[in-house]
């Protein structure tokens, strides 16, 4: 989009009032905001169909042959998935944040029992062996719940090994490094790695089944 209008005009922007341009229309961009943000957190797209509707921001097309619909869940994907807000031009969602919610769309993730975050390096970690991004899994035994990344295609079933290495573990490891490599940065003052500082800096972690690292740097 050059700021013409010659097509149907993406939700957060709207046409301007006196020119024959599009503009952001800053409102309805905080909900887009909203949804990347639940995104990355791990929510489903029919779980962020929830929170949004539930603080009532409204589908565009209110009404369709005056019955009132809500928001589909492909009109949600739609979204999370147009690059135009990853657009330097209208600095709506930062690039990398619009990269890792176009892969967890692709990962299918749910959140675990009531647990309303998702591990720092969700949709940042692959397996080295077959390139399957790095699932969590919880375990409980004692009356103790471990959360452990594995590969994501031995999880469904379908090969490869489990690649199975602690969140706690992965994320220690991979704050090492960053620390050795962007050292002085204020952000990497963190005890723990931080979902946040993940996708900001992590393009991809590539994890053997041994648990050794290579990381690839946002650029
Ligand atoms: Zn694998």
């Amino acid at each position: 989009m050059n700021g013409k209008i010659t097509e149907k005009i993406p939700y957060g922007f709207m046409k301007h009032e006196k020119y024959d341009v599009v503009v952001m229309d800053s409102e309805k961009m905080e909900s887009v905001k909203l949804m990347f943000s639940l995104c990355l957190d791990g929510m489903s797209l029919g779980q962020i169909k929830n929170v949004i509707e539930s603080q009532g921001i409204e589908y565009p097309a209110k009404y369709k042959k005056d019955k009132k619909v809500g928001w589909s869940l492909a009109e949600i994907r739609k979204i999370l998935s147009d690059p135009i807000y990853g657009n330097e031009r209208y600095n709506a969602i930062a690039k990398e944040e619009l990269e890792i919610a176009r892969r967890m769309l692709t990962l299918n993730t749910r959140v675990v029992g009531k647990r309303m975050e998702i591990s720092a390096l969700v949709g940042i970690a692959v397996c080295k062996e077959c390139g399957s991004f790095l699932v969590e899994k919880s375990v409980s035994t004692r009356g103790r719940t471990y959360l452990y990344y594995m590969c994501g295609k031995n999880k469904k079933g379908k090969g490869c090994s489990t690649h199975k290495i602690t969140v706690e573990e992965l994320n220690k490891k991979v704050l090492e490094v960053m620390r050795k490599e962007i050292g002085d940065r204020e952000a990497l003052c963190c005890k723990d790695l931080t979902r946040e500082i993940a996708i900001r800096y992590l393009k991809y972690v590539s994890v053997d089944c041994e648990g050794n690292i290579e990381v690839v740097w946002n650029t």
